[in-house]
């Protein structure tokens, strides 16, 4: 654990600090997170619904979560927002039983097929639960088509995974991939990452149904668009999706030129994995992070 993950981790970080994970949480309560889809509607934008947690391993807590994700298919469907929601699996307890991620992630599922969008996203988490991952997506998708998977493209195996969600018809969201990984498991070089993110993207809209092509890489948006256009794909055949707070001049823009934008919404208490890893990727972030943290 590095000295910046280990201060985000500290509950002293996480009672004080969360003014500034604020950028990219939506807040801590369900009422706040369908305040910010509500703001996201009003600009002709979608959201993806994210209850924070990861890396459960206590049954009780990833049956907590797993309840607090059915409060917001509940939440959405009452608000009447355009929303629909994203679970990790080792928050629903994949890390204890993969029979228990399986049985919480098939009760959402089932619970959200009464939503107007009744999707569910499994996000992918690190490469060491990447294959339980895909196979607890697979198997509730076997019996409710409303869940999707997302892959990586800086993992070497993922055109095998690709050609194998294509073949099962299952929705995918493309990222780059936001966990550290070695080089036997993950191209580390950007610009390969980007070739394949592109190769991988062209499969997608040929051959895939309804891709969320998700970074906010302006050279990749780009190509993209430019791709799904020599393809004749329309504009409602994929849509772009971006986090909260990052880029949201081009979450609008990309809204205006008529394409299909979903914004990926995170809230709740437990945000330091996922703060962390926004601050990762941005290190101009992590100075002044750490110099708010002891000069408050
Ligand atoms: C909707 C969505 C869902 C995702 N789901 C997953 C998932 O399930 N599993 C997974 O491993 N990863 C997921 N990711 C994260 C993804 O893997 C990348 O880590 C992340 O998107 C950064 O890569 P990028 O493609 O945006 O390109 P980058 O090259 O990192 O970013 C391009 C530009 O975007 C801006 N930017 C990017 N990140 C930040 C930031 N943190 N703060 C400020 N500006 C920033 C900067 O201007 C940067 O130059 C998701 C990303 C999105 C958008």
């Amino acid at each position: 654990m590095t000295l910046l993950e280990r201060a985000i981790s500290s509950p002293r970080f996480q009672e004080r600090c969360f003014f500034l994970a604020k950028r990219f949480v939506a807040g801590e309560s369900i009422e706040s997170a369908i305040d910010a889809v509500r703001r996201l509607n009003a600009d002709g934008l979608t959201a993806t619904l994210d209850f924070l947690g990861e890396d459960v391993a206590d049954d009780a807590e990833a049956r907590a979560s797993a309840q607090q994700t059915l409060r917001v298919i509940e939440a959405v469907n009452h608000a009447n927002v355009d929303a629909n929601v994203s679970v990790k699996l080792t928050a629903l307890g994949l890390s204890i039983s993969e029979a228990l991620a399986r049985d919480q992630l098939a009760e959402i599922v089932q619970h959200a097929s009464r939503n107007h969008d009744p999707f569910v996203r499994v996000d992918m988490e690190g490469s060491g639960v990447v294959d339980a991952t895909l196979r607890v997506a697979e198997s509730v998708y076997a019996g409710h088509e409303n869940v999707g998977v997302v892959l990586q493209a800086y993992l070497h195996r993922t055109e095998r995974d690709l050609d194998a969600a294509i073949a099962r018809k299952q929705r995918v969201r493309l990222v780059k991939g936001a966990y550290k990984e070695p080089p036997d498991v993950a191209i580390q070089d950007m610009a390969e990452i980007r070739r394949n993110y592109v190769q991988l993207a062209q499969q997608l809209l040929r051959d895939g149904i309804y891709p969320a092509i998700a970074t906010h890489d302006l050279a990749l948006i780009d190509a993209v668009a430019r791709m799904a256009h020599e393809l004749g794909v329309e504009k409602d055949r994929f849509e772009f999706q971006l986090l909260y707070g990052i880029r949201p001049e081009t979450q609008r823009r990309l809204a205006a030129n008529g394409y299909r934008v979903r914004v990926y919404v995170p809230f709740g208490s437990h945000w330091s994995g996922y703060f962390y890893r926004r601050l990762a990727e941005r290190k101009e972030n992590v100075f002044f992070v750490l110099q708010s943290l002891f000069s408050r």
